[in-house]
């Protein structure tokens, strides 16, 4: 039989954040549902997909990974052309993560769409007692800036497709 799909709409959308944050991992869980301990700095791979079905349409997601580029502005202007969607993930056990979050805001602003639909991630929920970062305070900067925000795990799987759905959906709906 046939079983190619139809795909009704592409939606990219990049990670940006921190080296160490989880963006490989939470790319790893959403398209694949699996996780590693151990995950070496990303090489190579530009982005996964996964599709799925919003408001009755088939929507291929189109995930992009930074590939090690993390450091301050190396992340090139292909990565961001074109996108739809972007993720500014944090650790939320590392303060200097979430603090690199407005600069990273700057330079998503300077290179993206400027109705591209941003979300927040305070990753690795799980680790609870080594919290940095209070979520009142994620809150308000997501607020501030008219981000949406999510707390996730990549380890437990906690928001994370809850997080990639909201963001889609969020984009299904300003096309
Ligand atoms: P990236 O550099 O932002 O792509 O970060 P990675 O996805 O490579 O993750 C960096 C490290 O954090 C790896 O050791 C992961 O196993 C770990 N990690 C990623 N997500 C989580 C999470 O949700 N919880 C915990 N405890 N560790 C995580
Ligand atoms: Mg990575």
């Amino acid at each position: 039989g046939d079983y190619s799909q139809k795909i009704d709409y592409v939606f990219k959308v990049v990670l940006i954040g921190d080296s160490a944050v989880g963006k490989t991992q939470l790319l790893a869980r959403f398209a694949r549902n699996e996780f590693s301990i151990d995950s070496k700095a990303t090489i190579g791979v530009e982005f996964q997909t996964k599709t799925l079905i919003i408001d009755q349409k088939t929507v291929k997601a189109q995930i992009w990974d930074t590939a090690g580029q993390e450091r301050y502005r190396a992340v090139t202007s292909a990565y961001y052309r074109g996108a739809v969607g972007a993720m500014l993930v944090y650790d939320m056990t590392k303060r200097q993560s979430f603090d690199h979050m407005a600069r990273w805001l700057e330079e998503l602003r300077g290179h993206a769409d400027k109705n591209i639909v941003i979300m927040l991630i305070g990753n690795k929920c799980d680790l609870g007692s080594l919290r940095a970062i209070p979520t009142e305070d994620a809150q308000e900067f997501a607020q501030r800036e008219n981000l949406f925000f999510m707390e996730t795990s990549a380890l437990e799987s906690t928001n994370v497709e809850t997080a990639f759905f909201t963001i889609l959906t969020e984009i299904y709906g300003i096309i």
